[in-house]
């Protein structure tokens, strides 16, 4: 049967370890994950390569993507553009694999709206103050960044409801083990499995008739 992949989006405060989880849930099963990177007009930090961790284009070149209709959803983040390419995440789930979009929340909720079927994940740190330990702790942000990263934490916060789960990042092995089952689990649901049930229907039906 061709299991067809879940599209999972996973957001979170800056600093909540979003980033982390995502990579551990691929190195760890490399085979059911595939994860999207985005384009954006944000320079690289130091340690990210192109390709790798974003397609890093200039502001013309995005507007260009936007243009082709090249992207799933975009949106502004803190001054800068980022979008999903949309190609890559509809192959990867018609090929069965589980597509995760590391997003923000207006990305997430524009996903939602188009793909009803997809899985909201959000992931905290214990708490704000947690938070904000974790961003001066990263150390590759000034101060002012950080402040504008806290405030948009701030208006993310009222937007969490949105989610499908809530999701709290204090060891990164649980929480990994924790994300992959939700989404295996998800796998299960009654509504993502009518075809197979209608199958199993016809047959027990051709049983019944002695066929
Ligand atoms: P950062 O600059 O820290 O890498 O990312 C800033 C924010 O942009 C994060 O919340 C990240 O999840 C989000 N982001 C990254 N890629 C995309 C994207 O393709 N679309 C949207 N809407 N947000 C993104």
């Amino acid at each position: 049967m061709n299991k067809k992949g879940i599209l999972v989006v996973i957001s979170g405060f800056s600093g909540s370890g979003k980033g982390t989880i995502t990579k551990q849930l691929l190195t760890n099963y490399p085979n059911t994950y595939a994860l999207s990177i985005s384009a954006t007009t944000r320079e690289p930090r130091p340690g990210e390569v192109d390709k790798q961790d974003y397609f890093f284009v200039s502001t013309e070149e995005f507007e260009n993507m936007i243009q082709q209709d090249a992207f799933m959803e975009f949106a502004q983040y803190v001054n800068n553009s980022y979008g999903t390419p949309k190609e890559y995440v509809l192959g990867h789930l018609e090929k069965g694999l589980d597509v995760v979009l590391e997003i923000d929340i207006q990305g997430a909720l524009k996903v939602k709206k188009a793909y009803p079927d997809a899985l909201l994940l959000f992931v905290s740190p214990p708490s704000a103050k947690e938070l904000k330990r974790r961003l001066k702790e990263r150390g590759t942000e000034d101060a002012s960044v950080i402040d504008s990263r806290l405030s948009r934490a701030c208006q993310e916060a009222e937007g969490v409801e949105h989610y499908d789960y809530f999701v709290i990042n204090d060891n990164l092995e649980e929480c990994v083990q924790q994300v992959h089952s939700m989404i295996q689990n998800e796998h299960a649901k009654t509504a993502r499995n009518l075809v197979l049930i209608e199958n199993i229907r016809a047959e027990l039906k051709s049983f019944v008739k002695g066929e």
